[in-house]
């Protein structure tokens, strides 16, 4: 049944999602008496670590930084068991934090927000359900990750195949049982090099299909030591306040070296030391590994011949080393014995990069002419990242602009928290913000906290909206572009860039200026009377 308690009702704030985002935003605006409602289209609380239930589901961030650092007794109590943790110990995190701050009583499970229409006179959202839900608020905010609208691609055919079809984003609840069977993997971004080896020791015969290979680092995952443990909650203070101040919100020990600038034995020496030590640290050997494809070159050969040394047939370890694109400008992947999983009797690597799947029989698929015939097909292929998820929901600002359209030749923030045009409408972590190019939690609390003190100074102030002037907008824009053009991350197809998505603007969406360097620019841009916004002033009569 539709949850039409507060149908027709009217609250401060409505939140759209209740995954790490949402659950930290409805708390600081309860505790801070704005009336709040947050709509979640899953079953419970978590988000990503709800949906993405796939075998082998990892976070590649430790653990110790991967979580809250707003409560300082959460942050001492809670126990992770391993080094990185696993998406049910994640998951488990999320609905404790629910639980301890009481937080599901206010989300409204089951229900997709599906419109979103600014009222210019009354200057109040409408926000529509899919359950017929109306409710009228104050502020609208879209607390919907950046990685939430999973993708398959459209193969001719596909409607026609017979087997079982998932999808690693939308993973179901129970149990699958691959035992005996013959399984396709699509996909080799994170998820698929995550997925592909643990499927490997329960299917009969995993097929890999593979358009791109990626770079992937192992994980040296661990189970947790107390003396590890310790060694932060000793030191969270300090340690969260290094993280906020850092490069990518995480602390992970960067070499302030260029890579050309040390001797031949001293760059390998120190690549095999983070290699060994395991995680994106890799990506930190050298200052310049993201700027100077020279340097790059180096770790990127690295890592070839670390494939090299892995997989036993030289044809596969071939196949399996990335050549077109620098390392690190695809996102970075992180596994527990992926490249290993080839020299498995079990498992076969299929080069789908010149010869693209063709199309889905009723019971497998093919590729250059050639059946495989198969029982599951598992798609890891990724998501409509940074604006898929925001562009299911009919949002309108002013004059009934819709955000798809303002945003047709790509996505336009100021400081990838609200949009000109669309008055009181936050984005957490949005396009143009560190978000994906930095530990997502510490970005996230960030921006709740930015969101907060903005409708409080509002509250204070007699304001009622809050809204980018056009010129701070253009201006973030261009200077998003222009941090990314000193990297090399735009010589990549990545979903970074949109380009996996047919049709999608190419373009840097996330801000690679650095989480320290973005909080310092917000908290200049709050001292400075809250530059580049502009608020509308609540007419007397309209005071409450
Ligand atoms: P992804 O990185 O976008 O990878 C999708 C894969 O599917 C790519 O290999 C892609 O090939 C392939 N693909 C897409 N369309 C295809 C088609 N039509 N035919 C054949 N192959 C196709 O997606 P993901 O692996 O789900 O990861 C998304 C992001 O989620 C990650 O980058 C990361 O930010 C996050 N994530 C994090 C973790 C973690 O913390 N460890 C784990 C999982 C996900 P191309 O490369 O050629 O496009």
């Amino acid at each position: 049944m539709p949850d039409r308690r507060k149908a027709g009702t009217s609250v401060d704030a409505v939140i759209v999602g209740a995954g790490f985002s949402g659950l930290y935003l409805l708390h600081r605006l309860r505790g801070l008496g704005f009336s709040t409602r947050v709509f979640e289209r899953g079953a419970d609380v978590g988000g990503t670590w709800y949906w993405n239930r796939y075998p082998g589901a990892r976070c590649d961030v430790e653990s110790m930084q991967y979580s809250y650092s707003f409560d300082e007794d959460l942050q001492q109590e809670w126990h992770w068991p391993e080094k990185f943790s696993a998406q049910p110990d994640i998951l488990a995190y999320a609905n404790h934090v629910a639980d301890r701050f009481d937080l599901k009583k206010d989300i409204t499970f089951d229900t997709t927000v599906t419109a979103a229409h600014f009222d210019e006179a009354a200057r109040r959202w409408t926000i529509e359900t899919d359950t017929g839900e109306r409710i009228r608020a104050q502020f609208f905010v879209m607390a919907t990750g950046c990685i939430s609208t999973a993708q398959i691609p459209a193969i001719e055919g596909i409607d026609s195949y017979k087997g079982r079809t998932f999808h690693t984003g939308a993973w179901p609840h129970e149990k699958v049982d691959f035992t005996g069977e013959r399984i396709a993997v699509i996909g080799t971004g994170s998820s698929g090099i995550q997925a592909i080896p643990v499927l490997a020791q329960e299917a009969a015969h995993v097929t890999v299909f593979q358009r791109t290979p990626n770079y992937s680092l192992p994980s040296q995952n661990c189970p947790m030591t107390d003396e590890y443990e310790r060694s932060w909650k000793e030191h969270y203070t300090d340690l969260r306040e290094n993280m906020r101040s850092s490069f990518h919100g995480s602390l992970k020990d960067l070499n302030d070296r260029p890579a050309l600038s040390v001797s031949e034995t001293e760059r390998q020496e120190t690549y095999q030391k983070r290699w060994d030590i395991g995680g994106t640290p890799f990506l930190g050997s050298f200052n310049d590994l993201l700027t100077d494809k020279e340097a790059n070159d180096t770790a990127a050969e690295f890592v070839r011949q670390q494939i090299k040394k892995i997989v036993k047939d030289p044809a596969t370890a071939d196949l399996l080393g990335p050549k077109t694109y620098p390392i690190g400008t695809k996102r970075i992947c992180v596994d527990s014995g992926y490249f290993e999983t080839y020299n498995r009797d079990n498992v076969d690597l299929v080069d789908i990069s010149e010869t693209p799947i063709e199309r889905f029989t009723p019971d497998g698929l093919v590729v250059d002419g050639k059946h495989y015939a198969v029982d599951s097909v598992v798609f890891a292929t990724g998501f409509d990242a940074m604006t898929g998820t925001l562009f299911r929901v009919d949002i309108r600002g002013r004059g009934g602009q819709a955000l798809k359209e303002k945003w047709e030749a790509g996505p336009r923030t100021y400081l990838g928290l609200m949009s000109e045009a669309f008055p009181n409408m936050f984005m957490i972590t949005g396009p143009g913000s560190p978000s994906v190019k930095s530990n997502m939690i510490i970005s996230i609390e960030q921006h709740v906290d930015l969101v907060t003190d903005s409708l409080v100074h509002m509250r204070a102030n007699g304001l009622e909206t809050m809204e980018p002037e056009r010129q701070a907008e253009d201006d973030w824009v261009d200077h998003v572009q222009e941090a990314a053009n000193r990297t090399l991350f735009p010589l990549a197809n990545s979903w970074y860039m949109g380009s996996n998505i047919p049709g999608k603007p190419r373009l840097f969406t996330p801000y690679i200026g650095g989480v320290g360097r973005y909080r310092q620019i917000c908290e200049q841009m709050v001292a400075d009377g809250y530059k580049g916004f502009r608020f509308e002033r609540k007419a007397a009569a309209a005071a409450e």
